[in-house]
């Protein structure tokens, strides 16, 4: 990665995310060394860098805008030994960011399609660490589970309890709580059987659809 042709606009992107008071020197470095450019569709790349930007990746579905992807890894507070869940591949970039991050990155995708085309993307890279698999993430995953960390980016209408029992004493969960356009980055801390909740910003997810989740729209 690096002298890819996008190493001057990520460079900004990560100057502008550092003004915006991320202070988490790893998330920084890992936001500067994944190809942002890579997991957004080829006609749009020249938007890939740009601060509040979120961008069409089909199905309806958008990769997050860098801020809210920084904001959110900065919150789940992650360190080289951890384990995390992701619900919502969604391109796969916010998996590599905590593949850059951590020591191994579950992540689940309700849509086939977006699950093949990011684990595409991260094998291309030469990312180890990330496993993908199609699943109603509201339901966590249970099998590889306790996790250290767990990453919702999709907007819930409710902290889906399965999330809160798959998480180790001392994880963090974060989660864009809130209705279906509008949303509060929601984190939650495990100690034990308490669960301590702080709110971050507001913020503007697709919805997460699933058992503990919106039901698909029409029905
Ligand atoms: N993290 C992604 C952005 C995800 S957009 C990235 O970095 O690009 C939200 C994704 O959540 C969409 O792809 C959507 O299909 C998925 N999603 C919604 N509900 C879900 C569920 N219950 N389980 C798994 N994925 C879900």
């Amino acid at each position: 990665m690096g002298s890819d042709g996008f190493a001057y606009q990520r460079q900004r992107m990560v100057d502008a995310l550092r003004e915006e008071g991320i202070t988490d020197r790893r998330v920084l470095e890992a936001m500067n060394e994944v190809p942002r450019h890579f997991f957004v569709p080829s006609h749009l790349r020249h938007q890939a860098y740009g601060q509040d930007v979120s961008i069409d990746i089909g199905e309806g579905q958008t990769i997050s805008q860098p801020r809210v992807v920084a904001a959110m890894t900065q919150a789940a507070a992650v360190k080289p030994s951890s384990r995390v869940l992701e619900v919502g591949t969604g391109s796969g970039y916010q998996a590599a960011i905590l593949a850059t991050l951590c020591q191994f990155v579950f992540t689940v995708e309700r849509i086939a399609s977006l699950a093949r085309e990011a684990k595409r993307r991260l094998d291309a890279l030469g990312f180890e660490n990330v496993s993908v698999k199609v699943m109603d993430g509201t339901l966590g995953w249970r099998a590889m589970a306790p996790y250290d960390a767990i990453l919702v980016t999709a907007g819930a209408p409710e902290i889906p309890e399965p999330l809160l029992e798959q998480l180790a004493d001392g994880g963090r969960l974060v989660v864009p709580v809130g209705d279906r356009g509008r949303q509060v980055l929601t984190v939650v801390e495990r100690h034990g059987e308490r669960f301590r909740r702080m709110e971050l910003q507001g913020a503007c997810f697709v919805p997460l659809i699933g058992r503990h989740g919106w039901r698909e729209e029409g029905r």
